[in-house]
């Protein structure tokens, strides 16, 4: 008998048709969502950007997601504008607003634990993943039956990503990789990893790349958690040891590396930036509430920085509009998603410093009172996020060279 998922896969459907068909899902499988106090002292203040769990409540989020993201897969509902042949519905992007705008009114678990898999991983094996990848692992990352993490930077390669020096060399129809990568996020409860080696360290350093889709619990691979600043530790150290590869888990070209990088990058910007400074957006009101309660309400100085955090999120937010009209349009992500992200990151640069100059040292002295020491979270998160997915620098140079044409950075080659 042909399972709902079938059926719904075998529907050519209206946007109205399915719009109502997403909400009889929603309905029946979540809670509508209830709408939290705004007013100053009520419910909570967390103003974290980066959640810190135990390895408990870690698992246990991880339990709770995966089952939503199973159940809205089942539904129909999981992977809308993917190809029918590996699991999606094949159906426009506008169907897939439709359905986010939906749930978004819903009460679900949080999909963060999926962020990499499906913003980067995904995306760039459906562009350059063999058959067998596409068909073993498409799926199961949309239903949120495997995690997946992006093994990119390493301790001498970051910003300068072609340098890096994790190997893979050939043995039959294998891959044996040893190396090491650094800040992985969400290695420690990832199934597979998207890893760039190298794999010919005699051809220009961006040419001798290439990108492999790794198992994380091969024998050799060995995850290691580095504690950041803010108190939790959610990247890590991999470790490879005579890890081994079947070729057919090679991603585009042998070589052709970089390609299959710059993919993965340019979702990474667009999953960063898609807040297209929402984050300013949404803590104008909790800010002003601040500004506000703490006596600051008629300090021109104050004042000024609330409007330019306010402008800037609403310059961000349309920004971002122009980047993702693009993406509709079916345009290959160019310099706009790296836009969007400076934007982002700039504007919370901006609230820091309003925070910072608002609370004084209750930013930094937990005193119990509601609303202020809670916002050190945010204000110790920020400095990831300028670094996370290029670097506010970096950006300004792709800005400054791909949008403004200035003359190019100087760049470090290899001998
Ligand atoms: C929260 C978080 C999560 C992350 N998750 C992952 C992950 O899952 N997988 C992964 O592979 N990596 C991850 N990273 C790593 C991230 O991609 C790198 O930290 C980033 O690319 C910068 O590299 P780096 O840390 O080596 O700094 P470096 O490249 O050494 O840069 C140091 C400083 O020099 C500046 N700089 C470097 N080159 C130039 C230049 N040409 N011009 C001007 N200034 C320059 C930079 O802007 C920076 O300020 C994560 C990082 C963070 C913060």
């Amino acid at each position: 008998m042909a399972s709902s998922y079938d059926r719904v896969m075998a529907d050519i459907i209206s946007e109205e048709s399915f719009e109502a068909e997403a909400l009889q899902f929603l309905e029946s499988n979540a809670k509508p969502r209830v709408e939290v106090s705004k007013a100053w002292g009520e419910g909570s203040d967390s103003a974290v950007l980066f959640a810190e769990r135990t390895a408990q409540e870690e698992m246990a989020d991880l339990k709770s997601a995966q089952e939503w993201s199973r159940c809205r897969f089942d539904g129909g509902f999981g992977w809308i504008t993917g190809p029918k042949e590996y699991g999606g519905r094949n159906l426009p992007s506008s169907y897939k607003r439709i359905y986010d705008a939906l749930e978004s009114r819903f009460e679900i678990p949080s999909q963060a634990v999926f962020g990499i898999g499906l913003g980067m991983v995904a995306p760039t094996i459906l562009a350059h993943g063999t058959e067998l990848v596409k068909r073993r692992y498409l799926k199961s990352l949309y239903r949120g039956d495997i995690v997946a993490c992006q093994l990119f930077s390493e301790p001498a390669a970051g910003s300068d990503l072609a340098g890096l020096q994790t190997k893979a060399v050939r043995d039959a129809d294998e891959w044996v990789i040893n190396g090491q990568k650094v800040w992985t996020s969400g290695a420690q409860i990832s199934d597979i990893g998207e890893i760039i080696c190298r794999t010919d360290p005699d051809l220009e350093k961006h040419r001798g790349l290439t990108g492999f889709v790794v198992d994380m619990h091969a024998p050799g691979v060995e995850v290691r958690p580095l504690r950041q600043m803010t108190g939790g530790a959610s990247f890590n150290e991999v470790f490879f040891t005579d890890v081994r590869i079947p070729d057919d888990h090679r991603l585009g070209e042998v070589n052709g590396g970089w390609t299959v990088a710059l993919t993965t990058l340019m979702n990474e910007r667009a999953a960063i930036g898609a807040g297209g400074g929402g984050v300013g957006s949404l803590s104008t009101g909790r800010l002003m509430e601040m500004m506000r309660h703490l006596g600051r309400a008629n300090d021109p100085l104050v004042r000024q920085q609330i409007a330019e955090i306010y402008i800037s999120s609403k310059v961000a937010g349309y920004t971002n509009m122009r980047a993702m009209a693009k993406l509709k349009a079916g345009q290959l992500p160019g310099p706009e998603m790296s836009i969007a992200k400076l934007t982002l990151t700039q504007n919370m640069r901006r609230t820091c410093d309003f925070i910072s100059s608002v609370l004084g040292p209750k930013l930094v002295a937990d005193s119990g009172e509601w609303g202020t020491y809670a916002w050190s979270q945010y204000v110790l998160g920020v400095p990831a996020m300028r670094i996370a997915g290029g670097t506010d620098e970096i950006l300004k140079n792709i800005v400054g060279e791909r949008v403004l044409g200035l003359p190019k950075e100087p760049s470090a080659r290899f001998s």
